[in-house]
């Protein structure tokens, strides 16, 4: 299923448990603002080449717009839109004043040079600058993009509007105006999630095996930290193929495995298998970190799972939640379980804002109360409503948007005439 069909069945469904009001569901269905480029980009061998590239406007009813920034080969229109929705959603879960955006620039960021890639993203920020902005819209990393690249992305935004910004996006290093706590963010966030799901579900983490599929920013860390607390981490993949081991697996070592060998593959105390076969193994917890449309119609059978936690934007389709879900999975929905990376984004940008930097301790602090918080709203929508968690999830971001948009108004989500210049 196309990830974008995904998206609106995944708010189709939630908005007629709750009987949610039509011309809101009418509006979110909706992208604000869609921008298309081709970005001519000067390649280290001297010719041009040109890569497609979208800002996907989705909803600022709650706030600025915001979202990350991919660069994937198969990066389209439907994907970003996708992206954009769910972040709407996602902000709205956490109670963050933010609205959703997302963008994306079709290239393969792994064959490229360093000045290739500055020079791309330089050309980026070039095309989208009169649309973004600190209190307009707020670009951080996603797949593929790195806090490098939003440090050059700060600098070229700055330069074009002549003005130090480092607000205008977040996910930056610490030297340049980043927050303690963004990089691990996303992963902490879904285990302080997880935690407290197992805590009031009276389960234990000692002999828990844990499955990650994808070993970047957010499933590395995942894998790291779960280690830290205690799961036993059998298995983790990345785009070459996966490495498993029943008794456990080191992370940190897998890491610096990786490092030496390009991938997690040909790990010393652990077998190869393909990423497929990775996420059909038996398993309690299954982390899904890598990308959107994982676990499908055509493998949901095969998923030997208690819990799904999912890290990525929409690795699980409409079709396969509904049938994990009857079989008794537990799938804790992207737009609840990867939102504190955007939470911590959203310290970034307070901090940027007041040019006053907060201690680690604090963050974990604030992030930690968000999360919990989220999830005991979820689950309370979820008791009420009797479904699933996702759809709880969707409910209680509409509830906050929708009453948002009816405080504001009937031009609620327009800017201005300007805006469509
Ligand atoms: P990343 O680029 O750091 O890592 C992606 C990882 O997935 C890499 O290890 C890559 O090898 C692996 N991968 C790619 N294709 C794969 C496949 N078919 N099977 C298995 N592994 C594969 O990206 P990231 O930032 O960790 O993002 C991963 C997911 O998490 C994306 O869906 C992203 O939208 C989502 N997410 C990220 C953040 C964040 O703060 N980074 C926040 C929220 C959501």
């Amino acid at each position: 299923m196309n990830f974008y069909k995904n998206t609106l069945t995944n708010m189709n469904k939630a908005a007629k448990l709750m009987d949610l009001d039509q011309e809101t569901l009418d509006t979110l269905s909706h992208p604000q603002k869609t921008l298309m480029v081709t970005l001519p980009v000067r390649m280290d061998d001297g010719h041009m080449e040109y890569f497609e590239a979208y800002r996907v406007q989705h909803s600022e009813l709650r706030g600025p717009f915001k979202g990350g920034i991919r660069y994937f080969p198969n990066v389209d229109l439907n994907e970003i839109k996708a992206l954009a929705t769910e972040m709407t959603f996602k902000c709205a879960v956490a109670g963050i004043p933010y609205g959703g955006g997302k963008g994306g620039v079709c290239c393969n960021a792994k064959e490229m040079s360093e000045g290739e890639l500055e020079r791309l993203t330089r050309k980026y920020v070039q095309a989208v600058y009169q649309i973004i902005g600190p209190n307009h819209d707020i670009p951080a990393p996603d797949m593929y993009t790195t806090p490098q690249m939003m440090a050059w992305f700060m600098d070229e935004y700055s330069r074009l509007v002549n003005q130090y910004s480092p607000g205008v996006v977040t996910g930056k290093p610490i030297e340049v105006g980043g927050s303690l706590g963004r990089g691990t963010a996303t992963a902490q966030g879904g285990a302080y999630i997880l935690e407290e799901y197992m805590k009031r579900h009276n389960m234990e983490i000692e002999g828990v095996k844990v499955i990650v599929q994808g070993f970047g920013n957010a499933g590395s860390y995942a894998a790291e930290i779960l280690h830290g607390m205690g799961f036993t981490i059998i298995g983790v993949s990345d785009s070459k193929g996966g490495v498993y081991n029943d008794d456990g697996m080191d992370p940190f070592h897998i890491m610096k495995s990786k490092k030496e060998k390009g991938s997690v593959q040909n790990y010393d105390e652990g077998t190869n298998c393909t990423n497929e076969e990775l996420i059909e193994k038996s398993c309690d917890i299954l982390v899904l970190a890598a990308m959107e449309n994982q676990v499908t119609e055509e493998n949901m059978k095969n998923i030997k799972t208690k819990i799904i936690l999912e890290l990525a934007n929409g690795p699980t389709t409409a079709e396969a939640d509904e049938y994990l879900s009857k079989q008794g999975v537990v799938v804790i929905p992207d737009i609840l379980a990867n939102s504190g990376g955007v939470t911590v984004s959203y310290f970034e940008w307070l901090q940027n804002q007041q040019a006053y930097y907060w201690p680690e301790e604090e963050v974990q602090t604030k992030l930690k109360r968000v999360m919990i918080e989220s999830l005991v709203r979820i689950l309370d929508f979820q008791n009420k409503h009797k479904c699933t968690m996702r759809q709880a999830a969707y409910i209680s971001a509409f509830d906050r948007l929708d009453k948002t948009k009816k405080l504001r108004g009937s031009g609620a989500h327009l800017r201005c005439k300007d805006y469509y210049k």
